[in-house]
């Protein structure tokens, strides 16, 4: 197991993007769903909020740092997260390794239509990712049991769920006992950004940490939740200061 660091609440796996992957791979041999969230700032605020999401985070086998934040949170704390490893950029990992280790795959997520061009941009870019199922994010709660049915009789090794957070979390957490998969992991808009209806930010903005900067332009209607993000590194030198009390002079 690696260590875990505590941002907040949320104790995160302390790992680089290859021993994520490798942590990954594993579940692939193992009986029992393995569950990958990835905490950015947002979702950790959501969590100090709501304690029945903090605990589901906190069940999960792997909680990846998505996001400078997370990683700059961490160093403020003195608890250092080795690096940023993005949801997107571990998914695509995954589909990656294909090439030497073929695995099965359904998506669960998005507008109508958008999960199925997301299966035909990734089976052309990695043949070897068999995506043997997928279904839109828009579902009733009477539809839960037929779903399910759905993705156990694909057979699927990896179900990739992305309903947005923290959505798509209470939703495997509620059901990966029924599920028959080696690996569940909650993916948010990634379903979006392979089926080309959303894009990522570019290169140089993804290094400077600038993400949330790009997905406030693209999408200002999400300033409100993006006020999480001030709220996080507040939250973070408040903690900060409380631990290293002030000294007289
Ligand atoms: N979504 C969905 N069902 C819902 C709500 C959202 O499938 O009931 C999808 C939405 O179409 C989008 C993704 O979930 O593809 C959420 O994207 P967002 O960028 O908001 O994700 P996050 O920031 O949570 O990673």
């Amino acid at each position: 197991m690696t260590e875990k660091v505590d941002i907040h609440g949320v104790k995160i796996n302390n790992v680089t993007m290859e021993e994520a992957l490798d942590c990954a791979l594993k579940m692939l041999e193992s009986d029992k769903p393995g569950r990958i969230y990835t905490p950015n700032s947002e979702i950790i605020m959501q969590a100090y909020r709501d304690k029945t999401l903090m605990s589901i985070l906190n069940d999960a086998d792997l909680l990846i740092p998505d996001g400078a934040g997370v990683v700059l949170a961490s160093r403020i704390l003195n608890k250092n997260l080795k690096e940023k490893v993005s949801g997107i950029d571990l998914v695509k990992r995954i589909f990656e390794n294909t090439k030497k280790r073929p695995a099965s795959f359904f998506i669960l997520g998005g507008k109508p239509g958008v999960a199925e061009k997301a299966a035909i941009n990734i089976y052309s870019e990695y043949p070897k990712a068999k995506i043997v199922g997928y279904h839109h994010g828009y579902f009733k709660e009477v539809q839960i049991p037929e779903i399910i049915d759905q993705i156990n009789k694909a057979k699927p090794e990896i179900l990739l769920v992305g309903l947005g957070a923290p959505k798509q979390e209470k939703w495997i957490h509620n059901h990966y006992k029924q599920l028959s998969c080696k690996l569940i992991m909650g993916v948010g808009g990634t379903i979006d950004v392979f089926a080309g209806t959303a894009t990522l930010a570019p290169e140089f903005m993804r290094k400077a940490g600038l993400e949330w900067l790009y997905r406030l332009i693209k999408q200002p209607s999400r300033y409100k939740r993006m006020l999480d993000l001030p709220r996080f590194m507040l939250l973070t030198l408040k903690t900060k200061l409380r631990s290293k009390p002030h000294q007289k002079s």
